[in-house]
């Protein structure tokens, strides 16, 4: 039963017992009122026939009946010793048989003197009836009793006429007493169940609405209620924003983040876990037992989380080489932080070959130095040997300073302390000059030409750095081109900047090869590039020189036909 229909029913209640009792009391207090009135009545109309009682007994009779019918009440003779000696509803003749009626209350208190009084059925004529008696009725052997009474249904019938008008208003109470309560239960009820929707709408995160009632203990309530929705409000986006800023900040992680319920189910992976285990975004993540398949990793996974804490570990994921810390949740459940190691292991290999190739390209000239140097220090070598000795020695040294320069140079380009200043320089003299300045016995044994497309008149480059480009460009091409052979140079614009290609028509590079010519030290043809003087470093400058600008650099070959190197330079947007 909802509030509205309670209190109604309550209501109800409270007015039905409430009419109740005040029909009940009001029938007792008529009743007794009455009561007193007729008794009153009685009274004197007793005394008045007490004055016109005629003094012959055979007169008492008609006198009993007369005076009964005109006043409706039944009047009874009664004389000193108890006998009743006329009465309105006994006949003469039968007066003999009725009992003595001095014992009677009333007749009893009127043989004393007194007036009498008494309630009850006749056990003459069967009725319920009122007495009232006084002495002084038929003077036998002293005064008697005149006794007058009254059917108690007229008293009832009087009762019932005003109890009516009591039940009528009494009524009109009870329905507007209903009318009331339910407009009352309503209102009342109204911003209750208002309240209880707000306080629902909190609970769903939605806005509540929050109702004014004017009834000051329900708008307490509201109002507690509102100032737990905003304190709850600015608790709930407080939590917002921290859960934000973690997220991003697992998001923005370099490191791999993984974190699994009890089962091993996942519930966040940040994009780099994502990455480094090769799933996109959209793809679902099996359980962790799943996703780490490798053995090393599954035992890791699985001693995490049945709870275990395990050092860090280094596994392999395909052919990623990562650094996995695990820690299992309190509540259950694991964190994964996978820390990707493989370009860190492809440096050291990097460095470890550098080192090694290093040393190698500087052992071999200082072998032949060392060599010579001894053989000129023992006795016996003739002035034009020592001379050829003495060249080669110089020869070697030469090579381990131009070795030592390119090394200088490249680390100058990748350390940064080097910038390209580019402005724009016309092409065909920066492309054509590098070319003549060569030595000329090499440059005279290929054709060279330069190639020009609209557009290209003009390039944006440090003039510097372009002729360093160049200078290893064509010594390649020159260098690994028979005699006879040709070399082209184009510059043609592309993509928001211009193409330079050196075109040759040499040996080659083989497709193994050509995605490495561009490393530090590597030679497709070892023994052939050294026995030419070269230290595999020329490309790996044109590249960092190029990268410096902006712009990338890549090869083209074909064996025994030819080799082309692109360098792509941007040129600067108008604005
Ligand atoms: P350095 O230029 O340092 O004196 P290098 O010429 O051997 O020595 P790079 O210029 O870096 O070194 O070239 C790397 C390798 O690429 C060469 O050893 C050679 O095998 C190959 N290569 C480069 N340019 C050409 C070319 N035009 N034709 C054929 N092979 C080439
Ligand atoms: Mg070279």
């Amino acid at each position: 039963m909802n509030f509205a229909r309670r209190l109604m029913a309550v209501t109800v209640a409270v007015l039905i017992v409430t009419v109740l009792v005040l029909v009940v009391a009001a029938e007792l207090w008529i009743r007794s009122d009455l009561e007193q009135e007729l008794r009153g009545n009685l009274e004197r109309q007793a005394s008045l026939l007490r004055e016109a009682l005629p003094r012959d007994p055979l007169a008492w009779g008609q006198f009993a009946t007369r005076f009964g019918a005109a006043g409706g009440i039944r009047i009874t003779l009664m004389d000193r010793n108890g006998r009743v000696r006329a009465d309105t509803d006994v006949p003469a003749a039968e007066l003999n048989q009725v009992e003595n009626h001095a014992a009677r209350p009333e007749m009893a208190a009127a043989l004393a003197g007194r007036t009498g009084q008494a309630k009850r059925p006749s056990s003459t004529i069967g009725r319920d009836l009122m007495y009232v008696a006084i002495p002084g009725g038929p003077a036998v052997g002293g005064p008697g009793v005149i006794r007058v009474a009254l059917p108690l249904d007229q008293v009832d019938a009087v009762v019932w006429r005003r109890q009516r008008s009591v039940l009528v208003a009494a009524l009109l109470a009870l329905a507007l007493g209903v009318l009331l309560a339910s407009v009352a239960g309503r209102s009342i009820a109204r911003p209750l169940t208002e309240t209880a929707l707000a306080a629902r709408a909190i609970a769903a995160g939605t806005t509540p609405h929050f109702p004014h009632s004017g009834i000051p203990d329900v708008d307490a309530l509201v109002g507690a209620l509102r100032g737990m929705h905003e304190e709850l409000e600015a608790r709930f986006d407080a939590l917002r924003r921290k859960q934000a800023e973690t997220e991003m900040l697992v998001n923005a992680m370099v490191e791999g983040v993984i974190s699994s319920d009890a089962r091993g189910r996942v519930l966040t992976a940040n994009p780099a876990a994502r990455r480094l285990l090769g799933y996109s975004a959209d793809r679902p993540l099996p359980e962790l037992q799943v996703l780490f398949h490798q053995k090393a990793a599954r035992e890791v996974v699985n001693a995490t989380l049945q709870g275990e804490t395990i050092p860090d570990r280094e596994i392999l994921l395909d052919d990623r080489t990562c650094l996995v810390s695990a820690r299992p949740l309190p509540e259950g459940g694991a964190v994964l932080v996978l820390h990707d190691l493989t370009d860190l292991r492809r440096l050291e290999v990097i460095r470890r070959d550098f080192v090694a190739n290093v040393s190698h390209e500087l052992k071999t000239p200082l072998t032949s130095i060392s060599g010579y140097a001894e053989t000129l220090l023992s006795e016996g070598v003739g002035s034009e040997t020592s001379k050829r000795f003495l060249e080669t020695i110089l020869a070697n040294a030469h090579r381990m300073q131009q070795l030592v320069d390119d090394q200088l140079d490249l680390s100058r380009i990748e350390s940064g302390t080097w910038r390209p200043a580019p402005r724009w320089i016309q092409a065909e003299p920066a492309l054509g000059d590098v070319w003549n300045e060569l030595d000329l016995p090499a440059r005279g044994a290929h054709r060279f030409s330069s190639e020009i497309a609209p557009g290209a008149e003009k390039i944006f480059v440090d003039p510097d750095a372009l002729r360093q480009v160049l200078v290893n460009l064509y010594d390649n091409a020159r260098r690994y081109t028979p005699a006879g052979g040709r070399v082209t140079v184009s510059a043609k614009p592309e993509a928001g900047g211009v193409r330079i290609s050196v075109r040759d028509t040499g040996t080659g590079i083989g497709g193994d090869h050509l995605f490495r010519i561009f490393e530090r030290f590597y030679r497709a043809d070892p023994s052939r590039s050294r026995a030419e003087g070269g230290t595999g470093l020329g490309l790996a400058i044109v590249k960092h020189l190029v990268e410096s600008h902006g712009g990338r650099v890549w090869a083209e070959s074909t064996l025994g036909q030819g080799t082309t190197i692109h360098c792509w330079l941007p040129t600067p947007q108008p604005a």
